[in-house]
């Protein structure tokens, strides 16, 4: 299978207004080529370092999301053209985002990630959590990030039933938040749900962003 036929299939399920994000996270810049090639503008990636490079070298058009786990060291890799961070999990690295952004000025889209799958070692905040660092003074000191919506990752499973759950509960997690927090702010759109095995279900359970690499790339060959 080409890229050129995984995407075309890929996004003829994808019904709009929610968008693909390919993640070509380890895939070399030859084959994003190839992607942005079949029309492709927004691509996700994990690491700091690499998607900067990867910046430098390709078309300036391209939307480039953050979907991984981010140090505050690295951030200032990503400031300067990211579009959307996904994974943001903690107040610190919000401050830290902002700080850098202030540096760029830009004010910077930022996603928050919810756990919500049953494994322990996913990031994320817990529902209290979230609304607690909505509510504090620290996070309404910041000026130079915006958020738009949240992002989580589900169990990494076969049994669709626990995903869909899973998917369920981070929809009304965004319902409550807007209705809360954002209630008159139109920036505050986005659930990030859905991966190469799961978008189907997180489409149907209201995904504005899907993240989708395997699906697009095929595996990852994570040694080079
Ligand atoms: C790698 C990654 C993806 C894409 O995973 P696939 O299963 O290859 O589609 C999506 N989201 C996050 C956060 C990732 O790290």
């Amino acid at each position: 299978m080409s890229i050129e036929t995984n995407l075309k299939n890929i996004l003829s399920q994808i019904p709009a207004p929610t968008r693909l994000v390919a993640v070509s996270k380890t895939h070399p810049i030859e084959l994003i080529l190839e992607a942005y090639n079949c029309g492709q503008r927004i691509f996700g990636e994990s690491k700091a370092q690499d998607v900067n490079i990867k910046q430098q070298q390709l078309p300036k058009d391209i939307e480039w999301h953050f979907i991984g786990h981010l140090q505050t060291n690295k951030i200032k890799y990503i400031a300067p053209f990211a579009s959307l961070i996904h994974s943001v999990d903690s107040l610190n690295l919000l401050a830290a985002i902002n700080k850098e952004a202030i540096k760029c000025n830009r004010v910077i889209d930022c996603l928050l990630q919810i756990h919500i799958a049953q494994e322990e070692t996913k990031f994320g905040f817990d529902f209290l959590e979230l609304t607690q660092l909505l509510e504090s003074a620290a996070y309404n000191s910041l000026k130079n990030i915006r958020i738009c919506g949240i992002m989580g990752m589900a169990t990494l499973t076969d049994d669709e039933i626990q995903i869909r759950k899973e998917f369920k509960l981070l929809h009304s997690y965004f319902v409550e938040i807007k209705n809360t927090y954002f209630k008159n702010e139109s920036s505050f759109k986005e659930i990030s749900m859905g991966m190469s095995d799961d978008y189907k279900i997180a489409i149907e359970e209201g995904s504005t962003l899907v993240r989708v690499g395997s699906a697009i790339f095929g595996n990852r060959n994570y040694s080079n």
